[in-house]
């Protein structure tokens, strides 16, 4: 047992050390000459009509604008901080503010409009789904044109990346547009992403290719549907404008296509934005940021406080770890959890290599340029910690010697909160109610069987969550693969005879409660690699069905879903998806 239990806490909970002798992997574009300048371009205006809008569910009535009225502002950041001095897209060191100025670059070529999120679209944008019909959405979203009330900015930030301090990186393709406050008096921030170099391009091109945006716009949208604290995507432009990638670094350089997402979020500021403060003395800076955030996101805390930012640090780190508690109990392995991707309000950020792990497996890698794990599923706890540590490092300056004494005894606490909620997600994934002292043990050994078995890990969960409770007495798994794989695992007849009478002891529960709620915390479908890449390889020509079908059933990831089962997302994952890589290059 207590194998098991240690186990669990190594592959899962604590991870291993963390290795300090990595190389410092940044991105590495190959950059082309051709496909990146453009400043002059002058595009297409033949935008093309495309056949995704038509079958979009047009239900205008609740919604309040039209795409005329729309208009976004850039008052507050403004007023808040120091602008950089110089114009201009060029690439430079930048100091002494928080936002460059810089416009977008329109991508060349005609534009189509591959998918929107309706929810987002109606339900943050407050825009009514024509509104997506016209011209003006296409420029607007894919940086042609500036949205009424915009000052496109680019972020300075910086970041630790793969441990090491990597310097000045910020907003190299993408640019905040304004801040949108809807009907719900909700304030998010819009952003483009692979919309054009920015002073924080360095050797990039900034741009970002299809396959990279389909899966930041599936990925953000889907994780939105699985509860789990997330920027979001309102629309998805790809163009013609060509763009050479070397997609697994080896030499063999492709020329892919353009593309622009519009993301929002509450608020884009990450670790690294703090981090490039405090490493260039800029300290009064770093104040202002501190406050702002504070007093734009945390509520709770009072401005008067003189401990604000070790309690707005403390909040941080509890957000932090139930984030990557969440992460976990989907599966989900970020890929790139560097400080700069390390959002401050603890939502997840900058969708690339990630991936839904299949097997369950503690060491699965989704990010092939991670030859030595760093990011790992099951080191992404630790990962976090240590990203923790360095946002403490940013805070030193501005804290007591006291406050950084409390900092740290919070920090000494993140493995605790971690575990807690980590325990307390997988109760509710197996439908345990109350509290026992064997339920850590059967969480552990469950994922021991599926560790050794290699058990799809969305469908174990969701198999347990259909079965009756007469099936699972039965062991007769023929009909569900997931659990007939893990029934061969010669422990697992034991593991669920306890797991069986746990539940007989539930005395005010029922099998149909049970079921229902384990239906509603274990999904059915996530983004598995090969549904992204089948999605993405129409998506290269033209094709948006597929990108589409993945929106709509990934928005409700619970609800078994007939299109979906045709297109095969809860069976077996086809053998060519075990071939299938997933590298930095975007
Ligand atoms: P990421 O790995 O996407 O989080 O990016 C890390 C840093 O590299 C950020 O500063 C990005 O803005 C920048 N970056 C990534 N790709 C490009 C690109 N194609 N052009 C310019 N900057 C880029
Ligand atoms: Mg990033």
């Amino acid at each position: 047992m207590l194998g098991i239990r240690c186990l669990l806490a190594c592959a899962l909970v604590a991870g291993a050390d963390l290795d300090k002798d990595r190389n410092l992997l940044g991105f590495c574009e190959t950059a082309d000459q051709d496909c990146h300048s453009h400043d002059d371009t002058v595009w297409d205006n033949k935008r093309q009509t495309n056949a995704a809008r038509a079958r979009l569910d047009v239900n205008s009535a609740n919604h309040t604008h039209q795409l005329g009225s729309f208009r976004v502002s850039c008052k507050k950041l403004l007023e808040a901080f120091p602008v950089d001095e110089v114009d201009g897209n060029f690439v430079r060191t930048v100091k002494n503010c928080i936002f460059s100025k810089s416009t977008p670059t329109p991508l060349k070529g005609s534009l189509t409009l591959a998918t929107v999120s309706k929810n987002v679209i109606e339900d943050i944008l407050d825009l009514d789904v024509n509104a997506i019909q016209s011209d003006d959405f296409l420029q607007y979203a894919s940086g042609s044109k500036l949205l009424p009330g915009s000052i496109p900015l680019a972020h300075r930030y910086g970041g630790h990346q793969f441990g090491y301090w990597a310097g000045q990186l910020g907003d190299g393709r993408a640019h905040f547009l304004g801040q949108y406050t809807n009907s719900k008096g909700e304030i998010w921030e819009l952003q483009l992403k692979g919309s054009g170099k920015t002073p924080y391009s360095r050797s990039g091109d900034g741009r970002a290719v299809i396959r990279s945006s389909v899966r930041e716009f599936l990925g953000s949208e889907a994780m939105h549907s699985l509860g789990i604290p997330t920027s979001r995507a309102a629309s998805l432009i790809v163009s013609e404008e060509p763009v050479l990638r070397d997609q697994f670094y080896n030499g063999k350089v492709k020329k892919e296509r353009g593309a622009v997402v519009l993301r929002l979020a509450k608020s884009w500021f990450r670790i690294g934005s703090l981090e490039i403060l405090a490493q260039a003395g800029e300290i009064d800076l770093l104040r202002k940021m501190l406050d702002f955030v504070i007093a734009e996101h945390f509520p709770s805390v009072n401005m008067n406080d003189p401990d604000k930012y070790l309690v707005f640090f403390s909040m941080v780190v509890n957000e932090t770890a139930h984030m990557i508690a969440q992460w976990m109990s989907v599966g989900f392995a970020h890929g790139v959890c560097n400080t700069d991707n390390f959002s401050l309000l603890s939502i997840t950020i900058d969708y690339g290599p990630f991936g839904f792990m299949e097997s369950y497996d503690p060491n699965f890698i989704p990010n092939t340029s991670d030859d030595e794990g760093r990011y790992r599923i099951g080191a992404q706890a630790n990962v976090g910690l240590f990203n923790l540590e360095k946002l403490l490092g940013a805070l030193g300056p501005v804290l007591t010697v006291k406050q950084l004494q409390g900092a740290k005894t919070v920090l000494k606490g993140f493995a605790d909160l971690y575990q807690k909620r980590f325990h307390q997600i997988f109760k509710a994934k197996l439908g345990l109610r109350g509290d026992e002292e064997e339920d850590e043990y059967l969480i552990a050994y469950l994922l021991k069987m599926m560790e050794d078995t290699r058990s799809d890990f969305t469908m174990t969960f969701r198999q347990l969550s259909e079965a009756s409770v007469q099936q699972l007495d039965s062991r007769d798994f023929t009909q569900m693969w997931a659990l007939n794989d893990l029934s061969s695992h010669n422990l697992f007849s034991e593991w669920l005879s306890m797991y069986l009478l746990r539940h007989g002891r539930q005395d005010d529960d029922c099998d149909e409660d049970r079921q229902h709620r384990m239906k509603s915390v274990n999904p059915r479908y996530v983004v598995r690699n090969w549904m992204a890449e089948s999605a993405i390889r129409k998506a290269e020509v033209n094709d948006f069905s597929e990108v589409e079908l993945l929106y709509h059933v990934l928005t409700s990831p619970y609800i078994t879903q007939e299109t979906a089962e045709e297109a095969g997302y809860a069976a077996r994952p086809p053998l060519w998806a075990q071939r299938l890589k997933v590298s930095c290059s975007s």
